[in-house]
Parts: structure tokens; C-alpha cells; sequence
């Protein structure tokens, strides 16, 4: 703790970073956000993953008097950053659970001292009446409070002590707070702004845009043959992770992974602890790593060349989509962000959400959720631009999608409306005239014309409908259901094994006021 000051001679937040942190130039809106609080304001800074956001209290710490008080939900990462910062010189320390009653007083001597210029702390500690008093008696310079959105309880990420740091605006009045996240929706933003009591803070809000990422959807099919064929041949000794939706599914593609020569480890909350440690480790580690994983695989990853994350299940979110894949390409070297679905995953979210235990209103939150991940599933626009249009933010097509690249093509689209009217017809002839309801492979079969012992039995080869579309493949019918159901036009009925209902939506397009456009496949 005896260490001189970190750059004592440097006087502008510039000096700082290239003094102290080595960089040549501030990225956006570093600069800015970094004026703002030397000048005492508040601030929200959403920024994306790898983004920099630390600098932006990292700095001003360095320039205002007294201890900048840092809250943070990782301890993992508290000691990384305080290892990091003392390797540059700067007085950096932390109080958690894990040290002991002799180190906690070594940082408490030495805080008391104006020895310590950034203090990081676990939210839970921030409130304890302990360390706030030790803090009234030494100058604070500014509270930076990470990962913000944990004080959002509709996020996966709530975490109940974030609340009560709201008292920090009336407890040190005068001192600048800034709220960091990487999760950016209008809501999210609303609810930090609120929960913290950031009335007065200014908004600072970086591109969203990451250039190196490529994005790609793909219609799932044989997910495991796909994956490997994802991994081997485009990403073959490179480090990914593959997100999944359960815990079972990380065991089993992790183990069926590791019998096809791929070094991979799964990660989910049910394993215990040290494992979860151990297999982080393992990732972090080994050349080629590949982490299965559940949702619980996220904050505080720490690598910076993963070069692919693969989505085998359809994410919850576009919000979880957009912070997953964002842990690609850290670097800033390509990278690609994998997403394959079918109708399969459609269907079981919306029985997973229909099961789910909870208010109406959180049944709808997870629902529209659902829904807006499904829809920039679908989409033919460009991903970046919808990524970013999910940010309230406005940008050009990004060049680096898949939709970009087909774009560039001949023929890239299909107006898939009269497949569409064949299969609306289909489930509504059933329906109409003989009061059944089926799902999607009886449905397929009929309009494909193929007569199987359950077409016979119930004789739905004698419907006008039998076999108008037989020219398109099973997986291009696959394809045009996924898209009617992301479109509701065909939802699953209330009884839940499946089957499949019109909408009003689907009227339209039967009626032909409505067109269905989709990509061309290249199979066709
Ligand atoms: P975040 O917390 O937003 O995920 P970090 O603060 O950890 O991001 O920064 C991510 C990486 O970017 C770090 O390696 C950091 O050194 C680097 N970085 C941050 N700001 C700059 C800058 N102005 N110039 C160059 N590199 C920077
Ligand atoms: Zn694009």
C-alpha cells in the first residue's frame, strides 16, 4: 500500500490514460463521461461488452481527491481488476468474504490513511453500517456502481442489495455516482435511472455495433451434426460457447462434444461450486475450449479470444442474445455469433411460458420477450440494425450479417405466401369441416401429399388439400411453419400437445391482403 500515487504528474483525464493505462486515445464516449463526473455529475453509461467502461470511473478516480468506491457483484473479477490496477501503479484494494480479519484491517488502515485511491466492494457491503462509517471519515472522491442492471428485478441478473443503493445520493450528497451496464433496453435504462435515484444523471450511450461479430441464424435440423460441422470446420482449435436452455442439455451436448475429439465442459447452477470454478478454469486455460452452458454462464467472463458462441436453443431474449454473443470476439478479431432454431423451440417456449408459475403481467414480459426473439429470428433486415434499433438506436445495415450478405445476392428472397395459403387452408379445412386440430409433421405430411398410415386412417388423402404442396422439401415446410408461427399466425392451441390453430392474423393472409416473405433456401 506504500506505493506512490499512480502518475502524479499527470494532470488531464489524456495524461491519465496514456500514463497510467497505456492507451493513445479515449474510444466513445469515455472522454465525455469522464468530464461529466470530474465535474461532479451523475452518470448512466451503457456500453457494450469490451466496450471500456471501466475507465470511465477509473480515470476520474485517479484525478479527484479522495477514495472512489467501487460496487461491484464479482468478487472473482474485484481481484482481477485490483490485481490489474496495481500492476499499473495505481493504489487499488477491495473488502470481501473470502479474505481474512487481518487482510479486511490492512485495507481499512490503509483507507483510513488516504493510501487507497479505489476501494471495490460487493454491494452487500456497501450497506453494512461498517464500512460506511469508515468511509465518513475520509474523502470519497466518486461511487462507481458496475453492472447496474442488477438492480433491475425483471433482469436475470436482480440482485436485492443493489436496491438500497439508492441511499447513497442522500447519505454523500455531492459526490458523483456512475451506473455501468452493458444491458441497455429503454426499460432497463428507466429502472437503474429510477431505482438509483439518478434523477440528474446524464445518459451516455455508446454504438451498440460490434463490427467483428458475424452474425448468423440457421433453421436447426440435426443441431448436434450442425454444431460439430460449425466447430471443426470453420472454428476447429478456437475457444466458443455453446448456450443451451436446460441444464440437462449442457451435460449431454457437453459429453456428446467430448466423444467427437472437442474439448468441452459444461456449466450450469446445478453443479456444485468448486466445479463450476474448475471448469471455468479449464476454459479459461485450455486452447480450443468449448463451455456448454446455461444462462448462468455470463457476467464476468474475462476472455478475450472466444471466437464463436453458438446458441443451440432459442434464447429467452434479444437482450440475452445480444449480451451472449456479445462475449465474442472481445479482441476485436473475427468472430461469430451462431444462432439455429426450428419449430421445436417455438413450441416449447411458448409451453415453458405457459407453464410457468407468476403474475399475468410477468407471463406477458416473457412473452414479448419471446416474441421479439423470435421475430429477429425470422427477419430479413439486417441483424446489426436490428440490434441496435432494439438500443433505440438508429444505424445502417451493418455488413456483417448473414441477412447483410444475402442481400448482395440474386433471388435471396422467397415470397413464400402461397405455401403459406396451402398450409393456412390445411389447418383451417380441418378444423372447419371436421373439427380436428393437428400438429406439425401430420400437417407436413398432407400438404406434401404423403400418404401414411395415419393420413389413411383418418382419411386426409381425400381433402383438396392432399399433396398441393409436394414440390417443397419437409425442411422448406418446416421452415414456412416456424415462420408462421413466429408471425402467430398459427399459434398452439390451449390444449398443449402441439397442434396447431389459426389466428386472425393468419386471415389476412389467406385473404391474400397479406404477403409472407422468406429467405431462399439453399437447399431449394
Ligand atoms: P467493459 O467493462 O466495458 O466490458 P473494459 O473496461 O474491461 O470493458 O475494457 C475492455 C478492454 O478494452 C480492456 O482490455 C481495456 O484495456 C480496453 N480499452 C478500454 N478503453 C480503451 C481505450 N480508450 N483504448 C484502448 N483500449 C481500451
Ligand atoms: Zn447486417
Amino acid at each position: 500500500m506504500s506505493q506512490p500515487q499512480a502518475g502524479v504528474c499527470a494532470r488531464t483525464p489524456t495524461d491519465v490514460l496514456q500514463t497510467v493505462f497505456g492507451h493513445q486515445s479515449f474510444r466513445f464516449p469515455q472522454a465525455e463521461v469522464i468530464a461529466h463526473v470530474m465535474h461532479g455529475g451523475d452518470a448512466l453509461v451503457l456500453m457494450p461488452t469490451g466496450g471500456g467502461k471501466s475507465l470511465c470511473y477509473q480515470v476520474p478516480a485517479l484525478l479527484r481527491g479522495g477514495v472512489a468506491v467501487v460496487i461491484s457483484p464479482l468478487i472473482a473479477l474485484m481481484h482481477d481488476q485490483v490485481r490489474a490496477l496495481g500492476k499499473r501503479g495505481v493504489r487499488a484494494a477491495t473488502l470481501n468474504s473470502t479474505q481474512s480479519p487481518e487482510q479486511a484491517q490492512a485495507v481499512r488502515q490503509a483507507l483510513q490513511a488516504g493510501h487507497i485511491d479505489l476501494l471495490y466492494v460487493a454491494p452487500e457491503r456497501m450497506v453494512s453500517t461498517r464500512l460506511t462509517e469508515l468511509l465518513r471519515q475520509v474523502p470519497v472522491s466518486l461511487f462507481a456502481i458496475d453492472e447496474a442492471h442488477c438492480v433491475s428485478q425483471w433482469g436475470h441478473d436482480f440482485r436485492p442489495e443493489y436496491l438500497a443503493l439508492e441511499r447513497l445520493a442522500a447519505d454523500w450528497p455531492g459526490v458523483p455516482r456512475v451506473a455501468l451496464t452493458a444491458t441497455a433496453t429503454a426499460q432497463t435504462r428507466h429502472e437503474i435511472l429510477n431505482r438509483l435515484g439518478l434523477n440528474q444523471a446524464r445518459v451516455f450511450v455508446s454504438g451498440f455495433d460490434r463490427p467483428n461479430i458475424f452474425y448468423q441464424v440457421v433453421h436447426k435440423t440435426d443441431v448436434r451434426a450442425q454444431l460439430l460441422q460449425l466447430i471443426t470446420q470453420s472454428h476447429s482449435g478456437q475457444s466458443g460457447i455453446v448456450y443451451v436452455a436446460t441444464r440437462a442439455r449442457a451435460q449431454a451436448l457437453a459429453s456428446w462434444l467430448r466423444r467427437h475429439a472437442v474439448a468441452a465442459w459444461p456449466y450450469h447452477a446445478g453443479l456444485e461450486r468448486a466445479q463450476r470454478q474448475a471448469h471455468e478454469a479449464a476454459f479459461a486455460d485450455t486452447p480450443g475450449a468449448v463451455m456448454v452452458a446455461t444462462v448462468a454462464f455470463g457476467m464476468g467472463i474475462d476472455k478475450p479470444d472466444i471466437r464463436f458462441v453458438a446458441h443451440v436453443d432459442l434464447p429467452r431474449s434479444l437482450e440475452h442474445y445480444y449480451q451472449e454473443t456479445g462475449r465474442a470476439g472481445r479482441d476485436g478479431l473475427p468472430a461469430t455469433a451462431w444462432l439455429a432454431y426450428g419449430i421445436n423451440d417455438v413450441l416449447q417456449r411458448w409451453q415453458l411460458a405457459r407453464n410457468a408459475q407468476g403474475s399475468a403481467s410477468q407471463l406477458q414480459r416473457v412473452l414479448q420477450a419471446f416474441d421479439e426473439m423470435l421475430r429477429f429470428g425470422e427477419s430479413l433486415q439486417c441483424r446489426g440494425q436490428a440490434l441496435s434499433a432494439h438500443f433505440g438506436q438508429d444505424s445502417g445495415p451493418c455488413g456483417h450479417c448473414d441477412n447483410c450478405l444475402a442481400r448482395d445476392m440474386p433471388q435471396a428472397q422467397w415470397d413464400a405466401t402461397e405455401a403459406a395459403q396451402m398450409m393456412l387452408s390445411t389447418v383451417y379445412r380441418l378444423w372447419r369441416e371436421r373439427g380436428q386440430r393437428f400438429g406439425s409433421g401430420h400437417l407436413i405430411d398432407i400438404v406434401r401429399g404423403k400418404a401414411t398410415p395415419r393420413v389413411r386412417l383418418q382419411s386426409h388423402d381425400t381433402l383438396s388439400v392432399f399433396g398441393v404442396g409436394a414440390q417443397w422439401s419437409v425442411v422448406t415446410w418446416r421452415l414456412v411453419l416456424r415462420a408462421l408461427l413466429a408471425q402467430q399466425m398459427l399459434v398452439p392451441d390451449d390444449e398443449g400437445y402441439g397442434t396447431l390453430a389459426m389466428t386472425p392474423a393468419s386471415v389476412a393472409l389467406l385473404r391474400g391482403q397479406q404477403k409472407l416473405l422468406m429467405r431462399q433456401l439453399a437447399s431449394d
